[in-house]
């Protein structure tokens, strides 16, 4: 037991891995475990790339916008937060993706698993794939099992279902959803499922098939695939926020350094943390809830060996612009919640999301919002644009691809520099490497995007488990 009968803990980063990870302790306070909760933030805000904004009567999520509904932990935090009742889901009947090909929008065919056809007519008549490797799908249903090791979603893809596949429809879902490039991303890191298919099955049709054929016999309450908060994912931020003791957030404190203080009484290292604003001295434990680049820095003189690892999975960096517009604008936009745009294709936007249609609690009636996301690994020089410069960008290739030449109501400019841990081919043996590492650190604990998962409920996950493993080792001193 420390010398005041209470365990320090310092959680660096209040994004939502963070967040996660200071909640969970400070539950274990409540329930009367010996321990102060600190969380250091460097910005002014918590949330990290979570940040809700407003602009003419419409809600704007900055980063990201919703958490996919099949993964429980952000709907189970929601829950222990009081928040249930706030949950909405993305109104699916309304559910058309668009892909632009060759200039024109072209619907994702129905029933496509994310990378998995389903249903033959709509892979048939697709202008997406050519006639060639369409036959060459059919084929795909008598492949064998195989075990391979990592390799690329790109590679991966191309073996079943061929390039156009890829360049088509794998590549821009993935730069939508990761910032990333097929060719770059680890199947086994990032779509482990279809890599175990492969193994198991051969066919990854026939795997799809036969697990949505076992799905279909389990009852499961009408769920959206997206959902997300009704005031915005900011409600998290906030009702964590309020659950723990303000004289310990600190907000506007980057991390500078980390110094390792010699064993305190109870025979463990102790902590001194060098922020901007002042020494925070005598923590028995840390969590550190960053990105990977920045954990590296933290770390890099205390075990190069451990820092190293962290210092190699790549970020990307992004870019949304919201563009609100006058209602009229929705009946010049095709039904549907928006559009991804491959590479080859031209234009520098990545994806767009028709918000009204998605979630349309959130846009007045007279209003339409349109969300556009940019950047990702291939593009990271957008970032130099100034807003004049990006708005200009962004309604310019509106007008080109959806004719949109209505002037905008309001545009908003959001960057998000090297935030998203990009799963590149090896990654799990990187992830491996750092905990093996870790295990010579007691009392240090990792958490962030890059451990087991990007999207905001692997999150929760990862900072719930870091403070899980340091309520563990508190308890063993
Ligand atoms: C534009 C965008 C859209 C996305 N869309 C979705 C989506 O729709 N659904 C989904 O599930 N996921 C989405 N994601 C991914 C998901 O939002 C993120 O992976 C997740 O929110 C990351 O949370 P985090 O806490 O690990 O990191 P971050 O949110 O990056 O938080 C890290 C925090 O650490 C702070 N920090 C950094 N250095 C220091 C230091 N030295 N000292 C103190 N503090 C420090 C930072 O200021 C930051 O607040 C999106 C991401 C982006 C960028």
């Amino acid at each position: 037991m420390p010398a005041n009968g209470r365990f320090r803990v310092a959680v660096i980063g209040g994004g939502i891995s963070g967040l996660a990870a200071a909640y969970r302790l400070a539950k274990a306070r409540a329930a009367g475990q010996p321990l102060e909760e600190h969380l250091f933030e460097a910005q002014t805000r918590l949330g990290g790339v979570i940040h809700t904004d407003q602009a003419d009567g419409c809600l704007i999520e900055a980063g990201p916008d919703s958490f996919l509904s099949e993964k429980p932990q952000a709907f189970e935090l929601a829950r222990e937060l009081g928040l249930a009742g706030d949950v909405v889901g993305s109104d699916d009947a309304r559910r058309h993706t668009y892909i632009l090909h060759r200039g024109k929008l072209a619907t994702l065919p129905d029933g496509l698993m994310f990378l998995v056809p389903t249903r033959l007519l709509p892979m048939l008549t697709t202008p997406l794939v050519p006639f060639a490797e369409k036959v060459g799908m059919l084929r795909e249903l008598f492949r064998k099992p195989q075990a391979v090791g990592d390799e690329s979603v790109a590679g991966f893809v191309e073996r079943h279902f061929g390039r156009a596949m890829v360049e088509n429809i794998a590549d821009p879902l993935l730069a939508g959803v990761y910032g990333g490039s097929a060719d770059e991303l680890s199947i086994r890191a990032t779509l482990p499922r279809f890599a175990d298919m492969e193994q198991r099955e051969g066919s990854l049709i026939r795997a799809v098939l036969k697990a949505r054929r076992k799905m279909r016999r389990v009852p499961r309450g009408p769920l959206a695939l997206f959902s997300t908060l009704e005031n915005g994912l900011a409600q998290f931020t906030r009702a964590i926020e309020q659950r723990l003791e303000p004289s310990r957030v600190h907000c506007g404190a980057g991390v500078a350094g980390i110094r390792v203080a010699p064993a305190g009484g109870h025979g463990r290292p102790g902590y001194d943390l060098v922020c901007h604003g002042g020494l925070q001295a005598g923590f028995d434990a840390l969590i550190l809830a960053l990105p990977a680049h920045e954990s590296a820095r933290l770390l890099s003189s205390r075990d190069p060996e451990l820092a190293a690892p962290l210092a190699q999975i790549p970020y990307s960096s992004s870019m949304t612009v919201a563009v609100g517009y006058h209602h009229r604008v929705r009946r010049m936009l095709p039904p549907g919640f928006g559009f991804l745009v491959p590479r080859r294709e031209g234009p520098r936007l990545l994806a767009c999301t028709f918000v009204h249609a998605k979630f349309p609690s959130r846009v007045p009636p007279d209003r339409a919002l349109l969300r556009c996301f940019l950047g990702g690994s291939r593009d990271e020089a957008i970032l130099n644009l100034d807003d004049e410069q990006a708005a200009r960008l962004v309604l310019e290739e509106l007008r080109q691809i959806l004719g949109l030449s209505e002037e905008p109501l309001f545009v908003r400019v959001y960057r998000w520099r090297r935030s998203m841990a990009q799963y590149a081919v090896g990654h799990l043996d990187r992830v491996a490497a750092i905990h093996q590492r870790l295990r010579h650190h007691p009392g240090t604990f990792l958490a962030g995007n890059w451990e087991s998962g990007i999207g905001i409920s692997d999150c929760i996950r990862s900072g719930q488990t870091a403070a899980s493993n340091c309520l563990r080792y508190l308890a063993e001193t």
